[in-house]
């Protein structure tokens, strides 16, 4: 040890620290998740018990640096505890993901006093909450959004509606964007982000159901004259909403990579296990072709969307610009947990439609995942783009 430089050491501490947080993260899966996520998930039941653990984990600080209280990961050991969680239930790892990505925010974008007043609190869990972009009206064209908040005094009233706010009804803050200037352009100048604590003026108008990610709460939330102090503007200062939510996608589209690798990887695990155990015309389905073809389809592309995440995970720690890495692997894996699914679902058989089988909780999660944090379309878009810039003639 002692021939070691200190920046060796250090990375060795920082190692064996993650490592043991790893080993928690899939102590607690196994003993407090596993057993229960197929009942809560048919019965749509908030996992209270399982936040508890995950507070006193301190996963909800996961990525809040540790001189505000958090465990201070770096971005790719993250991403490997969302894969451990989403390959046992997908929901809980919307849980701190939601949080986090409001977590990161205040902890890139938002003034000294914000982060010293809410970043503790994020990180134990007291405060708990997360991202309020989505409209009825608009999801991709964020710039198109209506909720306004006009300066009045020492404060800002705000009004309009966001939806499919996942935590809105279990969380209590939000990281809120909204128009403080609708006519100036371009139109991303007239966005800004507010620290939206519920109270008077902000209320949940209703429960969305959905065909899965169940569990997690995904809710409408109305703002109607809603006051809020002028010191909740994320960094001060008017018109930098759009920077402030996409310093926090960067964090989401790493997980919803991650939650790719980990829902292809369980239909994975899914498929060999019940491939070995079913027989038909005298051997195991694995041994007919057909079923060993799509077994070898799913592993690959569990491998290749694992090191595709890892890939963007380092650019992310490196802090380098990294849409298109990120992008990338949220593309792959996403696709490949929704075709990982299906396949599973295929190998078994009429089992695979039946509620008692994982593989149909797997079928309904999956989808999620193409849609959420910028959907695959818009990935495409933005890889190309990044593509030929990173290629000019
Ligand atoms: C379960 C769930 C949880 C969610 N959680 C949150 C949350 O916590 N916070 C939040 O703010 N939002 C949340 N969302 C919303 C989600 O981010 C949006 O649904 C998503 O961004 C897509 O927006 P949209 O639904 O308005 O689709 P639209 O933007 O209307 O898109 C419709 C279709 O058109 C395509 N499209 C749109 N524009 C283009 C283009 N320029 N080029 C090519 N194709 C295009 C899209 O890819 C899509 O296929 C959640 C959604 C769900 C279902």
């Amino acid at each position: 040890m002692n021939d070691l430089s200190q920046k060796q050491r250090d990375t060795a501490d920082r190692d064996e620290y993650e490592a043991l947080i790893l080993d928690s993260v899939d102590r607690f899966l196994a003993r407090d998740v596993k057993p229960v996520a197929q009942r809560l998930e048919h019965d749509d039941t908030y996992p209270a018990e399982i936040v508890e653990r995950m507070k006193e984990l301190g996963l909800f600080g996961a990525v809040i640096p540790q001189e505000y209280g958090g465990l201070g990961l770096r971005p790719s050991t993250y991403a490997k505890i969302i894969e451990r969680i989403a390959k046992v239930w997908m929901s809980v790892s919307g849980i701190i993901n939601s949080h986090l990505i409001m977590a990161y925010i205040v902890a890139k974008t938002g003034t000294e006093a914000q982060k010293r007043h809410f970043l503790p609190k994020f990180a134990t869990g007291e405060i708990r909450g997360g991202l309020a972009l989505t409209e009825p009206d608009c999801g991709t064209d964020l710039q198109a959004i209506r909720t306004f908040a006009q300066k009045d005094g020492d404060s800002y009233v705000i009004n309009g509606t966001k939806t499919w706010i996942s935590n809105g009804i279990h969380g209590t803050c939000f990281a809120l964007l909204v128009k403080t200037d609708r006519n100036i352009q371009p139109r991303h100048k007239g966005m800004s982000m507010f620290l939206a604590e519920k109270g008077e003026g902000f209320k949940v108008s209703r429960k969305l159901e959905k065909i899965g990610y169940k569990g997690i709460d995904s809710a409408e939330l109305i703002f109607d004259n809603y006051h809020v102090p002028a010191d909740r503007l994320i960094g001060g200062e008017e018109g930098k909403g759009m920077v402030s939510a996409i310093s926090g996608l960067e964090l989401g589209r790493l997980n919803v990579a991650a939650r790719g690798v980990g829902v292809a990887a369980a239909a994975l695990d899914e498929a060999v296990r019940y491939s070995q155990q079913r027989h038909t015309f005298g051997k195991p389905i694995h041994e007919h072709q057909a079923i060993a073809i799509k077994l070898a389809d799913m592993v690959t592309r569990v491998t290749a969307a694992r090191l595709l995440t890892e890939s963007a995970a380092a650019a992310v720690d490196r802090g380098e610009r990294c849409d298109f890495e990120v992008g990338m692997a949220k593309l792959f894996a996403t696709e490949a947990a929704v075709e990982n699914a299906l396949e599973a679902m295929r190998i078994h058989g009429g089992y695979g439609y039946s509620k008692e089988f994982i593989v149909e909780r797997l079928y309904r999660d999956a989808p999620l995942l193409v849609i959420g944090e910028g959907t695959n379309e818009i990935q495409r878009i933005t890889i190309a783009k990044r593509l030929i810039e990173k290629n000019p003639i």
